[in-house]
């Protein structure tokens, strides 16, 4: 877009300049406030909208269909109810074993440090999640060590959200110094968008405190469309997995941003050139107001037999679902056939 300001700023300082105001982002891509019906305030008031600029300069200016912009724009339909699109629709309240742990999969659990997100996108599944009742304080630890001690099989923590790079680098460190120092534990998995939306967050700092881990550094960025990818954040992602960071990305499939074959092969072949490995292509979680980016299942699989059929294998994110209280997520393709 405009001048890549971005590039030149560090991101505490862009982290604390979102757009939060909708009329502010329209006027920002040149488009008229008549792209919000009535209503999409609202849908701002009850998620907040939350965009950091370095975000903002990748959609196109005029578009009102631009897919980064569908992705973080409160829409009307929102405030709709729909009897299948529920507050929580993982059961996740129910896993919370201490603060900040939720603890579903076998050998691996979540850590979630911070309610905070750079970016609110409009159909995150913990839009309606009680982050701040849930987070661990320091004198938690002690009881996060017991608890992973008592659970044999973990051998991996997951930091999750919110998103966990909008913490320091201090406090990363922290909790980095933490997780080394009990034995079991040998992958740290950062599940995190901020690369994505303020690239500058790779810094030197948080390169060189991942790389000088003893623990085994899995990066699972977020990135739903090619147009998320410029050159100065593939440039940060390769720079990661240059510093034997294994940086993989998970996407969600959203109807009117990447609802087509083309746009997913494009982002994997654009993820490649990052160094970035597909992971997952998540089907939306039926989440209380993200009804208007749900797909019908048989333009699911139509979409998604044309990826299997144009991408080579090792590109093919894999097509999954969560399905509250199973021990993993649900592939979707192919499983009944044998
Ligand atoms: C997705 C998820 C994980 C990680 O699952 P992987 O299949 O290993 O990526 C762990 N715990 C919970 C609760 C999850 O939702
Ligand atoms: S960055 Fe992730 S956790 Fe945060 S709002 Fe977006 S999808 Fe949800």
């Amino acid at each position: 877009m405009i001048n890549y300001l971005y590039q030149e700023q560090n991101w505490q300082s862009q982290l604390s300049d979102l757009i939060t105001d909708p009329l502010e982002l329209l006027e920002t891509l040149q488009l008229s406030p008549d792209q919000l019906l009535s209503g999409a305030i609202l849908a701002s008031e009850q998620f907040k909208l939350r965009v950091p600029r370095a975000f903002v300069e990748k959609m196109i200016i005029g578009d009102a269909l631009d897919p980064l912009l569908l992705q973080v724009l409160p829409h009307h339909l929102e405030l709709n109810d729909h009897p299948e699109f529920i507050t929580d629709p993982l059961g996740e309240e129910q896993a919370n074993q201490q603060p900040g742990v939720l603890h579903k999969y076998k050998s691996r659990f979540l850590l979630t440090l911070t309610g905070a997100c750079a970016v609110h996108c409009r159909y995150c599944f913990r839009r309606h999640f009680p982050y701040q009742e849930n987070l661990p304080k320091n004198e938690d630890w002690i009881n996060i060590r017991n608890y992973i001690e008592s659970q044999p099989e973990v051998n991996e923590v997951i930091l999750s959200g919110g998103d966990p790079l909008t913490l320091s680098n201090r406090k990363l460190k922290l909790w980095l110094e933490r997780l080394e120092s009990v034995p079991q534990i040998k992958f740290l998995r950062i599940h995190s968008r901020v690369p994505i939306v303020i690239p500058n967050r790779v810094d030197e700092e948080l390169v060189s405190l991942l790389k000088n881990s003893r623990l085994r550094i899995i990066l699972v960025v977020h990135s739903n469309h090619a147009a998320e990818l410029d050159d100065f954040t593939c440039a940060k992602l390769a720079t990661l997995v240059q510093n034997q960071i294994t940086v993989l990305n998970q996407s969600v499939l959203l109807n009117g941003v990447n609802n087509s074959a083309q746009v997913l092969v494009d982002l994997s072949y654009r993820l490649f050139e990052a160094s970035v490995m597909p992971y997952y292509l998540h089907v939306l979680d039926k989440v209380k107001g993200a009804q208007h980016f749900d797909l019908a299942s048989n333009e699911i699989d139509e979409i998604y037999k044309e990826v299997l059929a144009s991408l080579p294998g090792y590109l093919v994110p894999k097509l999954v679902r969560e399905i509250a209280g199973e021990k993993n997520k649900t592939p979707l393709f192919g499983v009944s056939t044998f």
